[in-house]
């Protein structure tokens, strides 16, 4: 029986949503808790309320993970006289660990905003704003010819994939020379004496943030005492990641009707549009949750339509003076969905790293704030 703990969860879900993906504003992660306590529950949902927490004890889980953070501000005191600092004393005193995604999972690909997007039947879709293009670096190894192949796979795992095109690497031939020293223990050759090996010379394109990870398995793999690699930083855009998505629809739709489809997809009690109701929509922008700050993102993208949430009156007048149609979803029916993809995805993660005795539940008792 293998339980992981809290740390392990955190790990599994930063692979989900890593949270270097996060917006500088943002405060995703561990919130509250203990990382090496045992976690046999997990529970999924959107706001760490009370009543969420009263569910998370209920159904004895241990750890929560919610989409949006429960200490976003710097808090100078936790007084359970406020809402929240009892908020805060109610899952310690639980035993319930809290961990937020947010900006990180809205931006992950496979995130939030993609799950919006397939929701919504936009397809191809790709970040409206880019707020990271990945760095990326080469790393060159020298290798003996009948270890290339060895090493090759072992490093490209974390390789970039270039568009449609994953395992790219290169490898071109030469004479590697050196003579080993007292104390060395060589693979090839013997103390003092100068040595002239068939060496391959293996490229590859690697994002920074795995480096550590490919050099590790690198070493692991290689047969010399001391490989020969080098690192170069490279000036190539990577990966471009970023909030929103902008895609087409399979065919063109009037906005009242796709404005009437957005309602019952997600499933929202009501939702208001801004807009020529029989203007023909192709190119739709979205941004889960709260984003009307992208109308002008959208506009130069060449949407049609933004969706999103949370609009306020004078982002409205701003979106007519672009001649930008608006659907604004809500928050709660444009986010809620991450609940139960949230669950399947950490199920599956957590039954592919072994563990056996964790189930991930999602909480059924939210509900929006606002009511029709
Ligand atoms: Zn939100």
């Amino acid at each position: 029986m293998k339980i992981p703990k809290v740390a392990d969860i955190v790990g599994i879900i930063n692979k989900i949503a890593p949270m270097a993906l996060a917006e500088s504003w943002d405060n995703p992660g561990l919130q509250i808790g203990d990382p090496a306590a045992e976690v046999t529950c997990v529970m999924v949902a959107l706001d760490p309320t009370p009543a969420v927490i009263d569910s998370a004890i209920a159904a004895s889980c241990q750890l929560l993970v919610t989409h949006h953070p429960l200490i976003f501000k710097p808090l100078k005191s936790i007084s359970t006289a406020t809402p929240h600092g009892a908020l805060i004393q109610k899952a310690i005193r639980g035993g319930v660990s809290i961990v937020t995604l947010h900006t990180n999972y809205d931006i992950a690909k496979g995130g939030l905003n993609d799950l919006l997007a397939g929701k919504i039947g936009l397809s191809n879709s790709v970040p409206l704003k880019v707020t990271t293009s990945g760095e990326l670096v080469k790393l060159v190894v020298f290798v003996p010819v009948d270890r290339l192949e060895q090493l090759r796979s072992a490093l490209l795992p974390y390789t970039v994939t270039l568009g449609n095109y994953r395992g790219c690497s290169f490898a071109a031939d030469g004479i590697g020379t050196f003579t080993p020293l007292d104390g060395a223990a060589p693979f090839i050759g013997a103390v003092g004496v100068p040595e002239k090996v068939n060496e391959e010379r293996l490229e590859l394109l690697i994002e920074r943030a795995l480096l550590p990870r490919a050099v590790k398995a690198l070493l692991a793999v290689h047969p010399y005492e001391e490989p020969a690699f080098d690192i170069y930083p490279l000036l190539n855009d990577g990966e471009k990641q970023g909030l929103g998505r902008i895609g087409r629809l399979s065919e063109p739709i009037t906005l009242a009707e796709y404005a009437a489809r957005l309602k019952k997809v997600l499933s929202a009690p009501a939702l208001r549009f801004v807009g020529d109701p029989t203007a023909l929509i192709s190119k739709v922008a979205l941004c889960s949750g709260s984003g009307a700050s992208l109308l002008h993102d959208a506009v130069r993208a060449g949407a049609d339509l933004l969706v999103t949430g949370d609009v306020k009156y004078h982002e409205a007048r701003d979106a007519e003076d672009l001649g930008l149609a608006l659907i604004d979803a809500g928050h709660f029916p444009t986010e809620i969905i991450m609940v139960h993809e949230m669950t399947e995805r950490l199920g599956r993660a957590v039954a592919t790293a072994g563990y056996t005795n964790c189930r991930i539940e999602a909480c059924r008792t939210e509900t929006d704030p606002f009511r029709i």
